[in-house]
Formats: structure tokens, C-alpha cells, sequence
């Protein structure tokens, strides 16, 4: 079996402009790359799966073809830093969306939809594997696929407290969640 860490996108490994799908919108966050570098450098053989709710699609802000643009620049240019991200997963779902995106699916974060797919796609193994996040939606989303979940104080910092989980760890930024990473798993 393999293990991960997924990670959300928006707030936690690139700024949040609000519904960011333009090219010229991709800044990263605080120390993200830093954290990013980290687990290639401390944590080789865990797989970084990227899992993002894109309601945007679903409320019409950009389509699908607009988020794999920006998702192909995203990873190229991590690529370029020696970042390699294995897979990505994302929702373009939403309850107020339009036409067949209109839906209360079971991928949009806190469900455990899209992290239960990668995990059967990657074969990982939840106990050793992690999800990191903004939002306590992703913290959830990760408690309820049996991973443990870091919540990130960057991009949205947890404002969505109607998903707030107890057991939590709590982190400064990306990199300071994998150098919790890399203490809890020894
Ligand atoms: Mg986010
Ligand atoms: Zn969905």
C-alpha cells in the first residue's frame, strides 16, 4: 500500500483571489513550497493528491476546461521547482449551482467523496496518511476518510466553524503542518 498527503488548493497551497482559474492569479501561499519541498525532501514516499471543491464551474464562474488550464500551469510550475504531484482530484458540484453541476453530491468537502476515490485509485493506506487544509470543510472531509487532518491558519483559516473538528491539529502554514507530519509519523 502507498501513503499520501492530500492537500487542498485554494488557501493552502496557492492564494485564494476568490474563485481562482486565471493563469496570471497563481501566487502561493506562505510557505508553501517550502512545505511542499519539505515532504520530498523528509517524506519521499508519501504521494501529494491534491483535492479541491470548485464551485466556481458550478456557479458558472469559469468551466471545467478553465480549471485544467490552471491546474496544467499549477503543476508545471511546481514541476519546475522538483514538486511533483501525483494526482488531483476536484468537485464541481454545488447545491446553488446550474444545470447538471446543481447537486448535493457526496465529493463536495466535508463529504469524503473525492479523498475515498483517490484512496482506492492510489491504493493508500489511511493510517499513514494525511489531509491538510484551510477550512475545517477539509479537516472534516479527512476525519471522515479516517485520515488525520491539519488545519492550515492561511487562505480561509478555519472561518468555517459549523464544520469545526476537536481533534485537530492546528498549523502556523503548510510548512509547519508537514514538520508536524514529520514528527507524528516517527
Ligand atoms: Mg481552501
Ligand atoms: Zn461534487
Amino acid at each position: 500500500m502507498n501513503k499520501a498527503i492530500f492537500i487542498d488548493r485554494d488557501g493552502t497551497i496557492n492564494k485564494d483571489s476568490g474563485y481562482t482559474h486565471k493563469l496570471e492569479d497563481l501566487e502561493f501561499e506562505d510557505n508553501a513550497i517550502e512545505g511542499l519541498k519539505l515532504i520530498k525532501e523528509k517524506l519521499p514516499f508519501y504521494k501529494i493528491i491534491i483535492i479541491t471543491n470548485q464551485a466556481g464551474i458550478a456557479k458558472g464562474h469559469y468551466d471545467e476546461n478553465a480549471f485544467h488550464s490552471f491546474m496544467d500551469h499549477l503543476l508545471e510550475v511546481l514541476e519546475r521547482k522538483g514538486i511533483g504531484i501525483e494526482d488531483y482530484y476536484f468537485c464541481p458540484h454545488h447545491e446553488k449551482g446550474l444545470g447538471d453541476y446543481k447537486k448535493a453530491c457526496d465529493c463536495r468537502k466535508p463529504n469524503p467523496g473525492m479523498i475515498l476515490k483517490a484512496i482506492k485509485d492510489h491504493d493508500i493506506d489511511t493510517s499513514k496518511s494525511y489531509m491538510i487544509g484551510d477550512k475545517w470543510a477539509d479537516v472534516k472531509a479527512g476525519d471522515n476518510a479516517e485520515l488525520r487532518s491539519i488545519l492550515v491558519m492561511t487562505g480561509d483559516k478555519g472561518n468555517d466553524i459549523e464544520n469545526k473538528v476537536e481533534s485537530a491539529f492546528i498549523a502556523k502554514d503548510l510548512k509547519d503542518a508537514i514538520e508536524y507530519v514529520v514528527r507524528d509519523k516517527n
